[in-house]
């Protein structure tokens, strides 16, 4: 607009400047030539006539090389050239080409931005003869104007940029708002169903670091609402100073978003001091940098559930008697301790203890009775505890102790040690003193044994060395001890292949002759195992006997010897020969069964024998366990008419207070008592008062392992009924002794010496 009016007062001005033009010519030379616009004057059809001065110097074209110039020359554009032709063609009055903006070459080639406002003169036939092209020179508006539209375009693009920005965040706005009013929601609920339950809730404004506790919170602690500030540290405080460290290391994982919740069990102390196990749970809200600006959780009471917890585990792990950790705890450990072992080349020890007279002490005074000893035992041990130190119950008397961390054996034997020399004193139950010892086995970890079960295997392999070197005192396991054992394990799988392929080929039943003690008549036998291995030869029953009943091999050994000897005592009975009883060892183990007994009975029913030709040796600790369960298969077999022997009497733990009940008809007295019979006072009236009580409850006396005319005649004088021994005869195998049974008196040695 601006430029048009100036080009339009330029035009009016030019025009009577021509008009001067006749008349003053120099005067308007110097005007056209000084006006600040660029000026082309054409004559008639095409002929320039004049370039004035602004113009050369804007264009650097001299006005020499410009005049002559048509309408297509230098410095005319298509819209100039064109509504110039127009105007000249056109014959209507007052034609005058358009103003508008085009852009020209100077001489050198630049470029300037030119506004043309054109007019033109008519001569006095109104035919266009001047025309006039005048040009303003508008680069530098245009250089305004361009910036003017890039700065325009870069407003408008960060005004999108803005308005989509604004999208965006009023898009948000609208999910926050939404997720803002369900998890008020959420929130609402969740605080009514914690009204509802007995759970307590807790808030936690981190950056505004506000911190609230429901009501139900404090009241799970024992405070009214008002006792108890609202602020973390008040609460946190509450922490018993044992849970505290790892509650700050769970919150700062959950801080650390290491866990998706905070869930740990402290102890907290309540209004009135004592403690009870909290639950607490919470979850924490995180901004956009992962910096946590909200927590929120639950406060739950579990010290009840915590109990049962703790009193399942103590069921499960401790001994109910002694609350000493039991073999399960025990085993568990061990595995433990072993792995840090390994892991820091230490060693550690096992001491398997096995207390010595007990079992005689709970048959002579009964179960509670020694129930109490354990306890009174186990306190014994308290003095000992240190820190590296387990004492656990494996069960029954035996104990075990766990010592970590050792440098050398020294510290094993010491200890044990102090174990024995802690129960050299009487314990007093029931107003009643007893005195109790122990053996144990010691094993020290790597050297006797790198896993669990070869440890306890070898304590257990010492402690039985310590037994048997007189108990009451500790023994190492040692490598000729481990040579015993291997040796042992040879022989069961020996034994365990023979009886499976080989039984009626390897093994075969002696007799050992019972006689009348006064009358020397032939009054019974027992039957005796004997094994012949083909490439070890005879292996004595002494050898092999206890490791059968170990492994359970030994019912297969029983039942081959009541098969064999009833088979016997048929043949013999077929041959015509005048039968005596015939008495077979059923071990303890197999006497447990019951159907021990249905299986004698149909031996003696397929054999045709009768039950009278057969009597059974049962040990002391066959009866021990259960009382009520012996008596009961006791008396089956009296019923059917098959006498019951007592072996190895004297050597077990039970009192002839215990046998009393018993149906059992013949004692046999072990060797041991016999042994020193003739010559040692003490030993004979032992044998005496055991051969009295023996008679006064109506049993029979045999004496075992009767070697010399010396026992015979102290057994003699003391009533003894009936003696086995060398002394009349061995074991001998049923050829050679069948001759016997026609004897009215076997004389002494006279057996021995076929
Ligand atoms: P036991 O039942 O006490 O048998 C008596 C043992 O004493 C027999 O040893 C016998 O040979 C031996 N003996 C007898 N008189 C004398 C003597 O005057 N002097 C000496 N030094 N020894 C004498 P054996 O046959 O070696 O048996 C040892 C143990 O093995 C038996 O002791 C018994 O407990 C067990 N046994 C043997 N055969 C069987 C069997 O068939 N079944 C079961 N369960 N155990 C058996
Ligand atoms: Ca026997
Ligand atoms: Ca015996």
């Amino acid at each position: 607009m601006h430029i048009k009016n100036t080009s339009q007062e330029n035009h009016n001005n030019l025009k009577y400047t021509i008009s001067l033009f006749k008349d003053k010519n120099n005067l308007a030379n110097s005007i056209l030539d000084n006006a600040n616009l660029i000026i082309l004057v054409w004559k008639g059809s095409g002929n320039l006539i004049k370039f004035n001065n602004y113009a050369q110097k804007l264009t650097g074209f001299k006005e020499i090389e410009m005049l002559g110039n048509g309408w297509d020359g230098h410095l005319v554009d298509d819209v100039l050239k064109a509504s110039m032709m127009k105007g000249f063609s056109d014959l209507s009055k007052d034609i005058i080409p358009p103003p508008h903006e085009t852009y020209v070459f100077d001489k050198a080639g630049h470029k300037i931005d030119v506004f043309w406002s054109n007019s033109v003169l008519y001569d006095e036939k109104r035919k266009p003869s001047i025309f006039i092209a005048m040009g303003t020179d508008i680069s530098n508006r245009k250089i305004v104007e361009k910036r003017l539209v890039n700065s325009y375009k870069t407003l408008k693009m960060l005004n999108d940029r803005l308005s989509l920005a604004q999208i965006e965040l009023s898009t948000r706005y609208e999910e926050l708002k939404f997720s803002q009013e369900s998890l008020k929601e959420v929130e609402e609920r969740f605080r009514l169903a914690l009204e509802g339950s007995k759970d307590g809730i807790w808030d936690w404004k981190i950056k505004a670091n506000k911190f609230s506790l429901s009501t139900q919170c404090k009241i799970m602690l024992g405070y009214r609402d008002k006792e108890l500030n609202d602020t973390l540290s008040s609460w946190l405080k509450l922490i018993h100073k044992d849970d505290i460290e790892s509650f700050q290391q769970a919150m700062k994982k959950h801080l650390c978003k290491q866990t998706l919740f905070l869930n740990i069990n402290v102890r907290m102390k309540t209004k009135i001091g004592m403690y009870k196990w909290i639950l607490i749970r919470g979850k924490a809200i995180f901004d956009n940098d992962n910096s946590p600006i909200r927590m929120a959780g639950s406060t739950t009471d579990i010290t009840s559930r915590r109990k049962n917890e703790e009193t399942i585990y103590k069921l499960a792990y401790y001994d109910s008697l002694t609350n000493l950790p039991n073999r399960t705890l025990f085993n568990l450990k061990l595995a433990d301790e072993l792995k840090k072992s390994l892991k820091y080349n230490t060693q550690l020890a096992l001491l398997y203890m096995d207390l010595d007279n007990f079992k005689s002490i709970n048959d002579t005074f009964g179960h509670h009775f020694g129930d109490k000893l354990l306890i009174e035992v186990t306190k014994s041990f308290e003095c000992l505890m240190r820190d590296n130190i387990i004492i656990s119950r494996l069960g029954g008397d035996e104990f075990m102790v766990l010592i970590s961390d050792i440098h050398d054996i020294t510290y094993a034997c010491e200890l044990s040690n102090e174990i024995i020399k802690s129960l050299y004193r009487p314990f007093i139950i029931n107003s009643t003193s007893v005195f109790v010892t122990t053996s144990i086995g010691i094993v020290v970890y790597p050297n006797d044994g790198s896993d669990i079960e070869t440890l306890l295997k070898n304590a257990d392999a010492a402690m039985y060395h310590a037994k048997s070197l007189g108990k009451n005192n500790y023994q190492l396991f040692s490598t000729e001890l481990n040579a015993k054992l291997v040796e042992k394990m040879e022989l069961e799988k020996t034994l365990r292949f023979a009886l499976l392929n080989r039984k009626e080929k390897e093994f075969m039943v002696y007799y050992q002759p019972q006689v009348d003690a006064k009358t020397g008549e032939l009054v019974g036998m027992e039957a005796l195992v004997r094994w012949t291995h083909p490439k070890r030869g005879f292996i004595s029953p002494n050898q092999f006997i206890p490791i059968a009943e170990e492994t359970g091999l030994i019912n297969e050994i029983d039942e081959f010897v009541i098969k064999a000897t009833c088979k016997q005592l048929r043949q013999w009975q077929y041959q015509g020969y005048k039968l005596v009883p015939v008495s077979v060892n059923i071990s303890a183990n197999q006497f447990k069964q019951q159907n021990i007994f249905n299986k004698i009975k149909a031996i003696l029913d397929e054999t045709e024998i009768s039950p009278k030709w057969l009597h059974i040796e049962i040990t002391e600790s066959a009866t021990i366990s259960d009382m009520n369960l012996a008596t009961k298969i006791l008396n089956r077999f009296k019923a059917l008419g098959i006498k019951v022997l007592l072996d190895d009497f004297g050597t077990g733990y039970s009192s002839l207070n215990h046998l009393k009940n018993l149906p059992i008809n013949t004692l046999k007295i072990d060797k041991s008592f016999i042994d020193r019979i003739a010559y040692e006072e003490s030993e004979k009236a032992i044998a005496h008062t055991l051969i009295e009580l023996a008679h006064i409850l109506n049993m029979d006396v045999i004496a075992e392992g009767v070697e010399t005319e010396a026992q015979l005649e102290v057994l003699k004088a003391q009533q003894c009924d009936k003696i086995q021994g060398y002394l009349f005869s061995k074991p001998l195998p049923p050829d050679k002794l069948e001759y016997l049974f026609s004897r009215k008196q076997i004389s002494i040695y006279e057996a021995n010496e076929l």
